[in-house]
C-alpha cells in the first residue's frame, strides 16, 4: 500500500491503518515498512506519485486525494482513470476551485475566456474549461499557485481550497467550486485472488471503524415507568439492552446512537427521567 510520506494525508493515513489493527513502524521512516501483524507492506511516497505507482502495479493499494486520481487520469476525471476507488475515507476534505483577485467582477465561467489561469492541476482544469466551452490559457505551476496573480503570472488561479484562508491572505476570492475531494483508497484494475481477499479484510475493518466513529454508546439509569418511552426514543440495532439495578424500580439502559442525534436524544431522555447518562466512544462495530 502506498501512502503519503509526509504532508496533509500522512497522519490520517497512518491513523486509519492503526484503527484497523495494522501498525506500521514509522519511527525511523524508511521508503518501505512491513506491518508486523498483517501481510502488508507500506510504501512512503509523494502523493503525486501514488496514482501512477498503483496503476503500474508497483503497489496494489494507495491512499491519496481524489484530486490526484482525477489529475492523473487521461480525461481529468476519476471515472476516466484505470484505478478503482474502493473507499472514500472521510479525511483530507478539500476542493479545487477557481479564484480571482477580489477586486475582479467575475460573473461565471465565461469570465475566464482568454484569461491566464495558474494551476498544478492542468488536467482537471482543462476538463472543466472544455465542459463550459471556455478557452483560457493554462499556466502550470508546481507550488505556491496562490501568488501567481500578484506576481503578474496569471489572472486567476485554480487550486486546492479548504478553509479559504490562503486565498484571503493573498487577496483572492473563490468564484467557482469545481471539484470536491477527499482521501480515497485506490486499487489497481486487477488483483490476484489472494490479494483480493486481503483487500476484502481491509475493507471489512475500515467499514467497522468508519461506522463506529459516527456512533456513541449511551448508558443511563431509568425509572421503570420511563422504559417504554425510552425504547421509542432510542431504537437500537436490534433493541436496547435493559438491566435491573439493585435499587428497586430502576433500570440501566444501554444503546448505540448516531452521534449527530446525541444532544437531541439526551434532552428527550432527561425529560422522561433518565439519570446518570454516560456517553462512550465505540472502537469498532462489527455487524
Ligand atoms: P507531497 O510532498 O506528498 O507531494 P503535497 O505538498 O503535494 O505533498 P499536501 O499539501 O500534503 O501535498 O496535500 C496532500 C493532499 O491533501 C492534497 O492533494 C489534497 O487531497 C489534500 N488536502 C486537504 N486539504 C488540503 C489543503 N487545505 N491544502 C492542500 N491539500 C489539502
Ligand atoms: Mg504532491
Amino acid at each position: 500500500m502506498a501512502i503519503q510520506a509526509k504532508g496533509r494525508l500522512n497522519e490520517d493515513s497512518v491513523a486509519l491503518l492503526r484503527d484497523i489493527g495494522i501498525r506500521i513502524d514509522d519511527s525511523k521512516r524508511k521508503f518501505l515498512a512491513q506491518a508486523p501483524d498483517f501481510p502488508l507492506e507500506v510504501l512512503y511516497l509523494r502523493d503525486d506519485d501514488i496514482p501512477q505507482v498503483v496503476a503500474a502495479g508497483t503497489a496494489d493499494l494507495g491512499i491519496v486525494g481524489l484530486n490526484e486520481v482525477a489529475e492523473h487520469s487521461p480525461d481529468g476525471t476519476p471515472e476516466g482513470s484505470s484505478l478503482q476507488i474502493v473507499r472514500q475515507l472521510g479525511f483530507g476534505e478539500c476542493r479545487l476551485s477557481l479564484a480571482v483577485p477580489k477586486s475582479e467582477d467575475c460573473d461565471g465561467p465565461a469570465w475566464f475566456s482568454g484569461k491566464r489561469i495558474a494551476t498544478s492541476y492542468p488536467n482537471i482544469l482543462r476538463r472543466y474549461l472544455a465542459d463550459h466551452q471556455v478557452e483560457a490559457i493554462i499556466e502550470v505551476i508546481a507550488g505556491s499557485v496562490e501568488v501567481a496573480p500578484a506576481a503578474g503570472i496569471a489572472d486567476a488561479i485554480f487550486d486546492i481550497v479548504s478553509s479559504g484562508g490562503t486565498l484571503i491572505s493573498n487577496g483572492l476570492k473563490e468564484v467557482e467550486r469545481v471539484f470536491p475531494s477527499e482521501a480515497v483508497l485506490i486499487a489497481g484494475a486487477s488483483m490476484t485472488a489472494e490479494k483480493q481477499s486481503l483487500l476484502n479484510e481491509i475493507l471489512f475493518r475500515i467499514d467497522s471503524a468508519v461506522v463506529s466513529s459516527k456512533k456513541k454508546y449511551l448508558v443511563m439509569n431509568l425509572p421503570e415507568s420511563a422504559i417504554d418511552e425510552a425504547v421509542v426514543i432510542l431504537p437500537a440495532m436490534r433493541s436496547p439492552t435493559i438491566m435491573p439495578l439493585a435499587a428497586k424500580g430502576w433500570y440501566a439502559m444501554h444503546a448505540v446512537i448516531e452521534e449527530s442525534l446525541l444532544w437531541q436524544k439526551v434532552r428527550q431522555l432527561k425529560a422522561i427521567g433518565a439519570e446518570g447518562i454516560l456517553v462512550l466512544s465505540i472502537d469498532k462495530i462489527i455487524p
